[in-house]
C-alpha cells in the first residue's frame, strides 16, 4: 500500500500502513524522543503546543497520535 511519510511526505511502498519512509527512520525516533520528553514535563499540552515547543509541525505531531505511540492522557488532548 502506498503510505505519506510524516517527515518528508514522500509517498512510499509498504506492506502495512505507516508514517514514516525508511529514509527517515532516524529522524522519527528521535522526534518521538523529544515529544514524549515534553508531555512528560507537560502531560496536558496540545499538539499546537507541542509543534511549537519543538519547533515541529503540528501535522507531525497529529500523525504520531494516529500511530497511537504518545500518551497524551485520557481526554486531555485537544484534537486540533
Ligand atoms: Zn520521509
Amino acid at each position: 500500500m502506498i503510505n505519506t511519510c510524516k517527515h518528508c511526505r514522500m509517498q512510499y511502498y509498504d506492506l502495512k500502513p505507516g508514517y514514516c519512509c525508511p529514509f527517515c527512520k532516524d529522524i522519527d525516533k528521535m522526534r518521538y524522543e523529544q515529544i514524549r520528553a515534553y508531555l512528560k514535563h507537560y502531560p496536558h499540552s496540545n499538539a499546537i503546543q507541542v509543534a511549537e515547543a519543538l519547533d515541529i509541525s503540528t501535522y507531525t505531531v497529529l500523525k504520531y497520535v494516529d500511530e497511537g505511540n504518545l500518551d497524551f492522557g485520557r481526554g486531555e488532548f485537544e484534537r486540533l
